[in-house]
């Protein structure tokens, strides 16, 4: 048996701690880490098997270009003169990065200087957006930063819990194994769920409230009216820590609770209980992820909700707070280091010209973006139509992720140059490249990741990098230098990135907030090395108590004046294709499989779980379609076509369906869901609806 390495798995946003240990027959043995705060050595079924998913088959090993390998030399050099001539040609905001959660901080970091500091262009977009945009911009609205307030400890602590929009035992489940045995152990914890479907979350839920999709803005409206007709408002924290209470207050008190049940489509009598078990419990914490983000409202609902929990002072003490839950590994991280289109480094924003001199000082570079940039459908759009004419795509497939998936590829087919940086080879989006460049992929790479609560940990190096594979951060550092900007991206190491990043957070708001993350600006690459897990704010000098871990139990938020905002939160408008399709079309993630599947289908173990996709469809909706169970069915929209087998049960509402993300075309033909999606977003944080599809359906082949 080789030596263990520490390191953190590489899914979800709970950033599991793993002990990987490399076995003499070349396998690599996979357990959960027990010292690691996030999991005490638990792991999913994801995480238990990633030693099966580790094989070299399908890798892309050498540089390519245009389908022929290449050497580095070559390779950068091409990207080098394409992105400076079309720079030239055409303007900074002709090229553009879609970048990823799966990549770690540093090469997040990397990218985001590269393009906003060096290009100066802010068109740098991420996979991330898909997955949580609506939470970062509701944080933003609500406390002046993207602040998650609290632990995952609360979910122990707590007395109600309730989950929004949110499978955590398929899409979290170690979080959902914490919340399992913290109910065991104390059976008074009540547990909520709020979900149009009735997911394997519902096993430990006390209330199911099925929802209508799309009304969660109306479900907590309503409970801040209820709030407040109970006199359970903490008038103190409200007067000395938020403002604009009376305005969010008219909007919620603007429907009627006779029309709150119309809308929300649930009993008045379930509506009412839920109401007075939030209002009657003080620890309360609500948990949302995707059905809320993935909306045309998603920043409303996500406002909505923290509007209760400012109402009652119930923020950033032990078992309480409103609470998002991150998709994919490093989310976060990519927020932290501004990876997104519309923010700009260490939680500084990119519309306030003080920050943009800050960073362009600290950074020492030649301009800075000064406008947001595209957000991610907006950035496939400028592809298509031809205003970005170089694309950077690293880690991640939006062919088969991105909604209206074949215009993506139509895109992408038209581009004049497309580089993809991928550990696989052969990826629906891969296959468009011009340039394709080999990535390190997990325990091959080294660098850290942020989970949901805060949480840096390390993903370590304990595998040789195959074939020329080399890592993100190498590759755009190599290009920055060919365009002239080498002294800037002189870095040897991680640890190099980690601690200039590090730096640069000592000065988050503009010096006003003083998180003591910059302590490790001078981390050594020993102590990098050893970095233990910890959260942010991390005072690097000083024992943390989980007290020290949470945000805003005193105020202090980070708004101009210190204040919270509420916001009057309000409802989507309804949707004009609805009426054409007689079915709304949910889709989400299953217990096994992750993404694209590019790596997890490789683990028969996993694959065995659900064989191929599937459609949820209620027994009603499949009697009225002649549809029997195991059936092919053909799901249709103006936009595009997929057949998947019919799976007939009563988990979904009648008039709803539900069809994995992750198939691809490459793993069953014409099973490519989001193609079907439209490319339609929440116009405050441009996440797509990925929720709400319109779409009819028939047995296939049709008699
Ligand atoms: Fe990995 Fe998430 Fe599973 Fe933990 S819960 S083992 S982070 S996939």
């Amino acid at each position: 048996m080789g030596c263990s390495t520490k390191t953190t798995c590489p899914y979800c946003g709970v950033g599991c701690g793993v002990v990987a240990t490399p076995m003499p027959n070349g396998r690599v043995d996979i357990k959960g880490d027990e010292d690691h705060p996030s999991n005490f050595g638990k792991l999913c079924s994801k995480g238990a098997a990633l030693g099966e998913t580790l094989d070299l088959e399908g890798r892309l090993l050498s540089p390519e270009i245009n389908g022929k390998a290449a050497s580095w030399d070559d390779a950068l050099d091409l990207v080098a003169q394409k992105f400076k001539q079309t720079i030239a040609d055409y303007g900074p905001d002709s090229v553009a990065f879609y970048v990823s959660g799966q990549m770690l901080t540093e090469d997040y970091y990397v990218a985001n200087k590269l393009m906003k500091g060096f290009f100066g262009s802010a068109n740098i977009d991420t996979n991330s957006r898909l997955c949580m945009a609506s939470s970062v911009a509701g944080h933003r609205r609500a406390f002046g930063s993207d602040t998650v307030p609290g632990i995952y400890e609360d979910l122990e602590l707590a007395d109600v819990i309730v989950l929004v929009g949110s499978n955590l035992a398929w899409c979290h489940p170690v979080i959902y194994q914490r919340i399992v045995a913290a109910k065991a152990i104390r059976p008074n914890m009540k547990v909520v769920l709020v979900d149009p479907r009735r997911t394997m979350t519902a096993d430990i839920a006390d209330i199911h409230l099925a929802v209508a999709p799309d009304s969660d803005v109306a479900l907590f409206n309503g409970l801040l009216s209820y709030i407040s007709q109970q006199g359970a408002i903490d008038a103190d924290y409200v007067a000395r820590h938020t403002n604009g209470l009376p305005e969010a207050l008219e909007a919620a008190q603007s429907l009627s609770f006779e029309k709150l049940v119309e809308r929300t489509g649930l009993p008045a009598a379930e509506l009412s209980a839920f109401y007075a078990l939030w209002t009657g419990n003080e620890k309360v914490v609500t948990v949302y992820s995707q059905g809320v983000n993935q909306s045309l409202s998603g920043t409303d609902k996500v406002n909505a909700i923290i509007n209760c929990h400012l109402a009652t002072g119930r923020i950033g003490r032990p078992g309480m707070g409103p609470f998002s839950i991150t998709g994919q590994p490093n989310a976060m991280g990519g927020r932290e280091v501004g990876g997104l289109a519309n923010m700009l480094a260490s939680h500084m924003a990119l519309e306030e010209p003080a920050h943009r001199e800050l960073v362009q000082r600290f950074w020492n570079a030649p301009v800075i973006a000064d406008k947001p940039g595209l957000k991610a459908v907006e950035m496939f759009d400028a592809v298509a139509d031809g205003r970005i004419k170089a694309i950077w795509i690293m880690a991640t497939n939006p062919v088969v992720s991105m909604p209206d998936a074949g215009a993506i590829e139509n895109a992408l087919k038209a581009c004049p140059f497309v580089v993809v940086s991928d550990i696989m080879g052969k990826t629906d989006t891969v296959r468009h490249a011009h340039v394709k460049l080999p990535s390190l992929g997990w325990g091959e790479k080294d660098g850290t990741v942020t989970n949901s609560e805060r949480r840096i940990s390390h993903q370590k190096k304990f595998l040789p990098s195959p074939g020329n594979a080399k890592a993100d951060w190498w590759q755009m550092a190599e290009v920055a230098k060919r365009m002239g900007f080498g002294k800037a991206f002189d870095y040897d190491s991680t640890a190099a990135i980690f601690r200039e990043y590090t730096a640069l957070t000592a000065f988050e708001n503009n010096g006003k907030r003083d998180l003591d993350i910059g302590a490790y600006a001078e981390i050594s690459d020993q102590d990098y090395s050893a970095l233990k897990p910890f959260q942010w704010p991390a005072p690097m000098r000083k024992m943390q108590t989980t007290q020290d871990q949470r945000f805003f139990a005193n105020g202090g938020f980070f708004t101009v004046d210190g204040k919270a905002n509420f916001v009057a939160a309000s409802e989507p408008s309804e949707s004009a294709v609805k009426a054409h399709y007689p079915f709304t079309l949910n889709t989400g993630r299953i217990r096994d499989h992750w993404h694209t599947m590019t790596r997890t289908a490789k683990s028969p173990r996993l694959s065995a779980h659900i064989a191929e996709p599937f459609v949820e469809i209620h027994p009603s909706d499949a009697l009225k379609k002649n549809i029997r169970d195991a059936d092919l069915v053909c799901i249709k929209n103006g936009r595009s076509e997929i057949i998947v087998r019919a799976l007939i049960t009563d988990r979904v509402k009648q008039g709803h369906i539900f069809v994995p993300m992750h198939f691809t075309d490459q793993i069953a033909a014409n099973a490519r869901v989001d193609k079907l999606v439209a490319p339609a977003t929440d116009p405050i944080s441009g996440q797509p609806a990925l929720k709400n599809t319109h779409v009819d359906i028939a047995k296939y082949p049709a008699k």
